[in-house]
């Protein structure tokens, strides 16, 4: 047999990582000798993920979303090793008859197999269909393109079609949709937010899912702690509709974590009307603890490690430059994705910036 036709052979018999991820030849060269057949995030290599995604015109909000996500080993697990086929697979699932969560993949595995820069040409195309703000080629938010995808993702693998993770005084929220995916799985949170109106002492309680956790940001001419701002929004004070008074009064809003997630997606709002908050936050790489902060009588510890961050410089998130910066998942160490460019950086257990947007931490 001529080695060309035993590669042929060799590369289909052990490279059904998906049907649809083809790999040419020139992209099978660099992985060859490595064992594909089974793509797990235990068998990627020290040098595996350290390949950038090219710019299809602004699309850098795109690509360091991506990275951050390819970073996630629960997701990984999921998406590269195929089990997600059996979901869509499922009567009711795939919004997008499973083309979305297709592309998603291919472009995870390409981040894992390839040596070369990715081109994310397919998924690229594929989020046009997902929102129409992504049909043109304007520079995007890039907190409000993971909030995109993530519920693009859920809706693909979601058999139940219920009204998705929003929504007040759904207390049981987690519990009636618990299982439905993966995604809500890895990412959903539920929060208890308890009011108190500071006129007539009434008391009320909403409830609220999502993928993340959206902090407000202040001006500060000092360094802050990312601690005192989860704190400062954990117990609030907002003006309110009573109805006990009929009419907008101070409330006090102590809120708790009725379900924390296995990865913590944390947005830090550094936007605002006169431009961008710079503010220079310190954030813990290690032990971000939440445990204090879900609800009286769950005995669960609740600590994170940091995994990924999306970075952004410039004047507003529409505009400016995005980049990553993301742990390896096997040798822990940090790497920065800059669209084609990979570097690798060092990280202490606590790290200093002011362009840090969008956390992602990873439940111990
Ligand atoms: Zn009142």
């Amino acid at each position: 047999m001529k080695f060309e036709h035993f590669f042929m052979d060799y590369i289909s018999n052990i490279c059904c990582i998906s049907d649809n991820l083809l790999l040419d030849y020139k992209e099978m060269v660099p992985i060859l000798g490595r064992t594909l057949f089974s793509l797990h995030v235990n068998k990627i290599d020290d040098l595996d993920g350290m390949v950038g995604l090219q710019n299809l015109g602004n699309t850098c909000f795109m690509n360091s979303i991506l990275q951050c996500l390819n970073k996630s080993p629960l997701l990984l697990n999921y998406i590269i090793s195929d089990h997600y086929k059996l979901d869509i697979a499922k009567p009711g699932a795939a919004r997008f008859e499973g083309n979305f969560l297709r592309a998603f993949s291919e472009v995870m595995k390409k981040l894992w197999t390839s040596r070369m820069e990715v081109t994310p040409a397919v998924f690229r195309n594929s989020i046009k269909k997902l929102n129409s703000i992504y049909q043109g080629f304007g520079q995007e938010d890039a907190h409000e393109f993971y909030n995109h995808l993530i519920n693009g993702l859920h809706e693909e693998l979601d058999t139940t079609k219920k009204s998705g993770p929003k929504g007040i005084n759904q207390a049981s929220w987690y519990d009636f949709c618990k299982g439905d995916t993966k995604i809500t799985d890895i990412f959903a949170m539920q929060m208890k937010h308890n009011y108190e109106c500071l006129e007539c002492y009434s008391k009320s309680t909403e409830y609220h899912t999502s993928f993340d956790m959206s902090l407000p940001m202040k001006k500060a001419f000092r360094t802050i702690n990312m601690e005192d701002i989860i704190e400062d929004f954990i117990e609030s004070t907002s003006n309110n509709m009573c109805k006990k008074c009929s009419k907008l009064t101070l409330h006090n809003c102590k809120k708790e974590f009725v379900h924390l997630p296995e990865v913590l997606v944390l947005y830090f709002q550094r936007a605002e009307k006169l431009g961008k908050l710079k503010t220079e936050m310190q954030y813990p790489v290690e032990n971000l603890n939440f445990t204090k902060y879900a609800i009286k009588g769950n005995p669960k510890l609740a600590t994170y490690t940091l995994y990924a961050i999306c970075l952004h410089a410039g004047d507003c998130a529409t505009s400016g430059h995005y980049w990553a910066e993301c742990r390896h998942p096997k040798t822990s160490e940090w790497n920065k994705y800059n669209d084609t460019r990979v570097s690798s950086i060092l990280k202490g257990t606590t790290a200093t910036g002011s362009r840090e947007c969008v956390f992602f931490y990873q439940r111990k």
